[in-house]
């Protein structure tokens, strides 16, 4: 299962959460300081895509 960045606005603390490409398409993983899914947004990890700057 791929990993995934999350961000609560209502705490202001990134996390991450491993979910299912599916889903991760249909809700959002729980803050695992406040426990709401409310407040959570999802944040769209650059990992493949961060550098790709040619020389
Ligand atoms: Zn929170």
């Amino acid at each position: 299962m791929p990993n995934y960045e999350f961000f609560c606005t209502r705490c202001k603390q990134p996390f991450t959460s491993q979910m299912h490409v599916k889903e991760h398409d249909e809700r959002v993983a729980e803050c695992p300081i406040c426990h709401r899914t409310k407040d959570v947004e999802k944040r769209i990890s650059q990992v493949n895509v961060m550098t790709s700057k040619k020389s």
